[in-house]
């Protein structure tokens, strides 16, 4: 049996990472064929120096983003079949305390390790990738500030939140991830509400839109799409990085909508308002309730699974591991990536179906098509967005649709208002 846990996991780790590596590697060849002329669709709109500048831009990301594959796979395979997880359970067992708190030290280590191993991921990320193409705004007193700040909540957060789910798992017998689910769910719905106000604000500044014109314009709007507001907040984006951005968050009354300061600072009134009517379109068209639902499906499988599964002698067996609650845990985060991986396309071809509806409202609330494109191309030049992905790239991983596309189906959309 140990034998075929293996097997199966090799064949499917194994045909994940061909296709990961596949789909950014035809991503990438395509990028350079495409490299010294734009397509014909945006001349006109985007220079021919911003492109460059994109195309330079993609490349590195996607140089990186293999050495960040190829890390992921040393760690996996480290993790797995190198003995990290064995020694890892012997080490946090030394310590002679209890199930629960053996548990806990065992998955903080675990935490610290592969924090520790994505760090220079990270800083080459935001210190030489970012800084050449001239996005980064982070001072290293920043990020170190930054991280501090992550630590201290993630360890606030995390280790009573894993002492309870290991105490599920003690304590009320097979049924555990029935408890587990309810338990993540209320937690998941509480960060809903206490994350944008408590937690958010440690990281950035967030101003209610103090502009005459653009409040004006955003509560007149909100009028006609029957939204009522509780915040159109300003986060000062521009202190990080001068990547751009809008979102929409929170719940009840710790609901609002976000827009960058280098948003803000780069549109007219109009197209901002056409962003803002995008992020309120996902709220009005149901998309952000679906996605939780869709979520939680996922979050109770999971758990199912790691509850039918936890006390299987031979899958500890096939790693050397002994049979405890958080080998389980930590056996299903490593492992289940290689499964759920094959759900990423439906998943990202359902966000772009919703961006499309969503982009749709827009311009019928605002009748504003020409509006809403010149917002995306902005975005678009601002955050130098590959133009040109590979299409299976695209499919496979893009959330929002490729901006051809994208800009395309706006112009098809028939105006509701005159
Ligand atoms: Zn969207």
């Amino acid at each position: 049996m140990e034998t075929f846990i293996i097997s199966l996991f090799i064949f499917f780790f194994t045909i994940e990472r061909i296709v990961s590596y596949g789909l950014a590697e035809l991503n990438i060849r395509y990028l350079r064929k495409h490299s010294n002329s734009m397509p014909d669709f945006f001349k006109g709109s985007i220079d021919d120096e911003t492109y460059k500048k994109s195309v330079a831009y993609t490349f590195d990301k996607g140089k990186l983003s293999r050495w960040s594959m190829t890390m992921d796979t040393i760690v996996t395979i480290l993790f797995l079949f190198g003995g990290v997880l064995a020694w890892l359970e012997h080490w946090s067992a030394s310590y002679g305390l209890g199930e629960i708190w053996t548990g806990i030290v065992f998955m903080v280590g675990l935490g610290v390790i592969l924090f520790f191993i994505g760090l220079p991921l990270d800083l080459i990320s935001t210190f030489r990738l970012e800084q050449k193409h001239g996005f980064n705004k982070t001072t290293p007193r920043l990020y170190i500030a930054d991280k501090a700040k992550e630590t201290i909540i993630s360890i606030v957060i995390s280790i009573p939140c894993l002492y309870l789910i290991l105490w599920f798992m003690m304590a009320t017998g097979t049924i555990w991830w029935v408890w587990a689910f309810c338990f993540i769910m209320a937690f998941q719905f509480i960060m809903l509400i206490i994350y944008p106000i408590f937690i958010a604000p440690l990281f950035n500044k967030f101003e209610p839109i103090e502009d005459c014109e653009l409040k004006d314009a955003i509560l007149d709007f909100c009028k006609t799409a029957k939204f009522s507001v509780t915040g159109v907040f300003r986060m000062d984006g521009s202190k990080r990085s001068t990547h751009s951005n809008a979102y929409f968050t929170g719940i009840g009354k710790s609901r609002r909508i976000v827009l960058f300061d280098t948003l803000i600072n780069e549109m007219t009134t109009q197209q901002a308002i056409a962003v803002l009517a995008h992020e309120i379109g996902h709220y009005k068209l149901h998309h952000i309730k679906k996605m939780i639902c869709i979520g939680s499906i996922g979050l109770l499988a999971g758990l199912f699974v790691i509850g039918n599964i936890y006390n299987y002698p031979p899958l500890f067996n096939a790693f050397h591991l002994e049979p405890t609650n958080h080998a389980a845990l930590a056996l299903f985060l490593i492992m289940s990536k290689s499964f759920t991986f094959y759900l990423t396309p439906i998943f990202a071809a359902l966000s772009r179906k919703h961006e499309y509806a969503s982009d749709k409202f827009a311009v019928e609330q605002t009748n504003g098509k020409e509006h809403m494109e010149a917002a995306l191309l902005k975005l678009t030049k601002q955050n130098l967005s590959n133009l040109t992905p590979h299409p299976w790239y695209s499919a496979f991983h893009y959330s929002h649709p490729a901006i051809l596309e994208r800009v395309k189906a706006i112009r098809e959309i028939k105006a509701r208002r005159v």
